[in-house]
């Protein structure tokens, strides 16, 4: 009897375990089934270019469907779990929830974002984590460029044109960075703003923003943020955004009609619900084969769990880089088990990382190396352009990476998109 596998979540970790499988897994070993709310996998280190519009959004993923040909994939997420007998609950897109039995269970679910109670901030605030938070965020500060061309009201401008970022981390960072870029670039068709009118706003609690990366990093994006305008303020906090003024705890008030919240992130909160081992900032307490404590056959990585960072103690940060190491991991130790060996530990150095800032601009490390500008930039695209599965995702992204040369940034605004079924309710209302 073959074994039954079950991948909760295909982000990250999921996909890349799930092909670690399909490649290894002799005939009739083990059947593998994939849980995850959307057909497809975001490549989530791109999302600032989908904000910025310099890729379309259906090229920032991966379609789960496509490169799992060797698995299972069921659309929905899991809401239960039942350890004893080894079955997950799984409420799919419609119709009544699924149970789904394994033998080996890989949670693999990510992180949301973390919330704190400021008041307005869940009425006004929107994230950074998902496809649709990134492309909204394209059409909205469009828009809002719109509404300010549009209207000689002081107010109105003001609000329309001020866009505030709270969290300065590589996700702040970049999507301001990048929604900034694409805002001047576009500023030359809307002859009614002045480019002294937009202000954009980055603030961090901490004395310096990019915290994980290395000081002369974080000091190369500053100098280069704050001659682009972006007004960066340390060591300050949003205590309010009720009826979208922005108060900060350095006196300011801001009146905004954007707030993005990139202040933090915590794993999925299912995980506490599930009866396992969760720590003080609710991530699945594993060991360094990435076996969650006192379950054999059930196993955790990436940003929902806390996997033991063999670099520089402690636990591993929640990027990219090491989800996709662990994953490989994950996947040999789902093997060696099925064939009755022991897993072996995650190990991991990890060799650089770049934070992009707009086109041409970006600074990073690589090996040991600090780079930035028109270099760092080209070595972070050529480094996800070799990351991305397949040829058909690579090549897309190229295509969009090409057009962008030569080219500015497009204007275009589809956020009618969010509301289809305007006109035809009009029509419907009006006949
Ligand atoms: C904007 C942004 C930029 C980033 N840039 C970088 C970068 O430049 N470099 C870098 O190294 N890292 C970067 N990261 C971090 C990196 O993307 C994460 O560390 C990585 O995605 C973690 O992988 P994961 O598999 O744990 O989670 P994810 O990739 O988030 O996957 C989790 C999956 O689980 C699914 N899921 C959630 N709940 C359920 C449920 N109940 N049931 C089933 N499925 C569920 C989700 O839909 C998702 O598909 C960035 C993150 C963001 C948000």
């Amino acid at each position: 009897m073959p074994k039954r596998i079950l991948i909760v979540g295909g982000g990250y970790v999921g996909l890349y375990t799930a092909l670690r499988l399909q490649r290894g897994l002799r005939p009739g070993e083990a059947e593998v089934t994939v849980v995850n709310p959307e057909n497809y996998m975001v490549y989530r280190p791109l999302l600032p270019e989908v904000a910025s519009g310099t890729l379309e959004p259906r090229h920032a993923v991966v379609p789960l469907r496509a490169v799992l040909r060797k698995a299972r994939f069921v659309s929905g997420a899991l809401t239960g779990l039942d350890t004893v007998r080894a079955t997950a609950t799984v409420r799919p897109m419609a119709g009544p929830e699924l149970e789904l039995d394994y033998d080996e269970l890989v949670l693999a679910v990510g992180a949301t974002s973390k919330l704190l109670p400021v008041p307005g901030l869940a009425e006004h605030g929107i994230g950074f984590n998902s496809l649709a938070e990134a492309a909204h965020l394209r059409d909205h500060v469009l828009r809002q460029l719109e509404i300010a061309s549009a209207t000689p009201d002081p107010k109105l401008r003001r609000s329309a044109l001020t866009f505030v970022f709270v969290g300065g981390g590589y996700t702040g960072v970049e999507a301001i960075a990048e929604l900034q870029d694409m805002a001047v670039d576009v500023l030359e068709g809307y002859p009614e703003i002045d480019r002294s009118e937009m202000r954009w706003v980055l603030v961090e609690a901490m004395d310096r923003i990019l915290g994980t990366v290395s000081a002369d990093l974080a000091e190369l994006a500053t100098t280069e943020l704050t001659a682009r305008g972006i007004d960066i303020r340390t060591g300050t906090l949003l205590e309010s955004a009720e009826n979208r003024v922005m108060q900060l705890s350095d006196g300011t008030k801001l009146p905004a009609d954007t707030l993005v919240w990139v202040a933090g992130t915590r794993p999925q909160p299912i995980l506490g619900e599930l009866g396992l081992p969760v720590d003080e900032r609710g991530r699945l307490v594993v060991d360094d084969t990435m076996r969650v404590d006192g379950h054999a056959n059930i196993w955790s990585a990436g940003d929902c769990a806390a996997v033991p960072d063999p670099e520089k103690g402690g636990t591993c940060p929640p990027t990219a880089q090491h989800a996709v190491r662990q994953a490989q991991q994950l996947g040999e130790n789902l093997l060696l088990t099925l064939r009755g060996r022991a897993g072996k530990p995650f190990r991991y150095n990890s060799r650089g990382e770049f934070v992009t800032l707009g086109k041409n601009k970006a600074v990073g490390e690589v090996l040991g190396h600090k780079v930035d500008g028109v270099l760092a930039w080209t070595l972070r695209r050529a480094y996800y352009a070799t990351q991305i599965p397949t040829w058909n995702r690579t090549v897309r992204v190229l295509g969009d990476w090409a057009v962008g040369m030569p080219f500015g940034h497009d204007v275009v605004n589809f956020g009618s998109r969010e509301e289809p079924r305007g006109a035809f309710r009009q029509a419907a209302e009006t006949k």
